[in-house]
């Protein structure tokens, strides 16, 4: 029994399909998946999916690389976060991978979106879906101003540095693994995936994007996560049995006992 911690079913490669992909999920033994939020128009999708269906769950945020789209205030989180089925704020975090010709100086209003998805979250006691990419210490530090401690989360897609898990897990956050686990060139990243303990520990598709090996490069779905808990078995030395079950009862804590739970882990 597998969970997709983070996947983008409303995405238009994957929503048309989401009836074979639901098949693909049952015969793999994925048994929920978390439909991730990227903007405040994509909601109404992203949280159809997750009411009409009962092994879906779905967040509520503005992802820090959408720009020229609504721009959340806290009561636009938080009215969403109310809706059943809603579990956590995010994805949110900074991004400052595509700089282009801009300073870091100039990303502040990423910042201030990020502070506003943390005040959200504090609000309404749901845990944050961090997302950073070339960001790691704004990333720790708005975390840390904003008291983040407070509700917990989990860093997607981890890339980062062994002191950046560390310092994430410090805050009280867990560490999500994609199939990029899986790649050839990712041998550090295999070390830091050694390090983070197990009941700290996630396992995500981020589909469509970063399909595991072997399906390196084709479009990724819910099904392939199978393949990051494959990885996880072999860098910790458990059977996968073992890494399904302990990554399914971490996302349980998280996200949907959590909810149930008016917030409260
Ligand atoms: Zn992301
Ligand atoms: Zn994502």
């Amino acid at each position: 029994m597998y969970v997709d911690s983070h996947c983008h079913l409303s995405f238009p490669e994957l929503h048309e399909r989401v009836p074979e992909l639901r098949r693909d999920m049952a015969a793999a033994g994925v048994t929920q998946a978390l439909c991730i939020c990227t903007t405040l128009e994509e909601f109404p999708r992203v949280h159809a999916l997750a009411t009409t269906h009962d092994n879906f769950w779905c967040t509520v945020g503005v992802h820090p690389d959408n720009e020229g789209v609504a721009e959340p205030v806290v009561d636009d989180l938080l009215e969403r976060a109310r809706l059943p089925r809603v579990v956590a704020i995010g994805e949110t975090g900074l991004d400052y991978y595509r700089l282009g010709e801009r300073t870091i100086a100039d990303m502040a209003w990423q910042r201030e979106r990020f502070a506003v998805h943390i005040r959200a979250a504090r609000a309404c006691g749901l845990p944050l879906v961090v997302h950073t990419r070339s960001a790691s210490a704004d990333t720790l530090a708005i975390l840390r101003d904003e008291g983040q401690g407070a509700v917990g989360g989990v860093f997607h897609c981890f890339t980062e540095t062994r002191e950046v898990a560390r310092a994430a897990l410090d805050l009280g956050i867990g560490i999500s693994f994609s199939g990029i686990l899986s790649f050839r060139n990712a041998a550090e990243l295999r070390e830091v995936a050694a390090m983070v303990p197990m009941d700290r520990l996630l396992i995500e598709t981020d589909a469509p994007y970063l399909a595991p090996v072997p399906h390196r490069g084709k479009l990724n779905h819910p099904a392939l996560v199978v393949h990051v808990a494959e990885q996880v078995a072999a860098i910790k030395g458990l059977a996968i049995e073992e890494v399904a079950a302990q990554t399914s009862a971490n996302f349980d804590r998280l996200f949907t006992r959590a909810s149930q739970a008016g917030g409260q882990v």
